[in-house]
């Protein structure tokens, strides 16, 4: 693809800065313009696990390639070892690319690196990125928000807090009345489930579960509210997926007949 002659130009990527960009879902064609001018420019790439081989094989084979990310149920790095490994490396006068799946302020501890960075006094530059949710949910057919259905909508970590308490106030929320989607939801489902249902949520509120958005595993299971846990044990549902609570996710079925698959 060659950029048109009026597309802005794309900055420089300097020597001793770090770039913390988004990768996208998955799909390499998700990306935006400057993560994979980045891309192309890094001489160090620190990612996650969720970022898709085929982005990490577009970078030159003499780019040093990083992987810092949790890796099914292991431990996973600390996040101070991740903060010095890309401040050591900027001092060394390396172009430093963090690359994150989906966007790295959506849960993505983006926010604690860029302070970490801040903190050594290291430049840096934030790309966004398409986050997952909103794309797994948009390759669906599911809107976000449609004049009908939703004037909100909720984006919530399924996971459990370090302390192992639950991250969010899942009874609250479903008194709000708006669409949730979740991100890292597969530990909890049955958790998050019936407090929805507690905090007076609908049985047959409609559910979507879309696993590898963008990618050639994506898979989408429509449920409700009621069913949702057992029905992605059955499927064998697995991470990385994402799951919308609501109306919103009964909406896709108005779109199959005509809508043009992703791959
Ligand atoms: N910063 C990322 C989210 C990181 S949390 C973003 O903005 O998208 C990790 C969670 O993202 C996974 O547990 C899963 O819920 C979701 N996720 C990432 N990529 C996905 C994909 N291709 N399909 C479905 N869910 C995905």
């Amino acid at each position: 693809m060659k950029l048109p002659d009026n597309f802005p130009t794309l900055p420089d990527f300097p020597s001793g800065e770090v770039w913390l960009a988004g990768a996208g879902p998955g799909d390499p064609r998700l990306l935006t313009v400057l993560a994979l001018h980045a891309v192309s420019n890094a001489d160090t790439i620190v990612h996650d696990a969720l970022v898709d081989p085929r982005i990490l094989d577009l970078a030159d084979k003499g780019t040093e390639r990083i992987f810092a990310g949790k890796r099914g149920g292991r431990p996973s790095p600390q996040q101070r070892d991740i903060n010095t490994i890309l401040i050591d490396r900027a001092r060394a006068g390396r172009r430093v690319l963090r690359l994150k799946g989906g966007d790295p302020f959506v849960f993505g501890r983006g926010w604690d690196e860029a302070a970490a960075l801040t903190g050594a006094g290291i430049r840096f530059r934030i790309i966004p990125g398409i986050t997952s949710g909103l794309a797994a949910a948009a390759l669906a057919g599911i809107p976000a928000t449609s004049r009908d259905t939703n004037h909100a909508v909720i984006l919530a970590a399924g996971h459990r807090a370090q302390d192992g308490k639950s991250a969010a106030d899942w009874e609250a929320l479903a008194k709000v009345g708006q669409p949730i989607i979740l991100y890292m939801p597969m530990a909890q489902l049955a958790d998050i489930t019936a407090a929805l249902a507690r905090g007076g949520m609908a049985s047959d509120t409609p559910v979507a579960i879309i696993q590898g958005a963008s990618t050639a595993e994506e898979r989408v299971v429509e449920s409700s509210l009621a069913k949702l846990a057992d029905d992605a044990r059955r499927e064998g549902i697995g991470a990385p997926a994402i799951v919308v609570i609501g109306k919103i996710a009964g909406l896709r079925q108005g779109l199959l007949s005509s809508m043009v698959g992703w791959q």
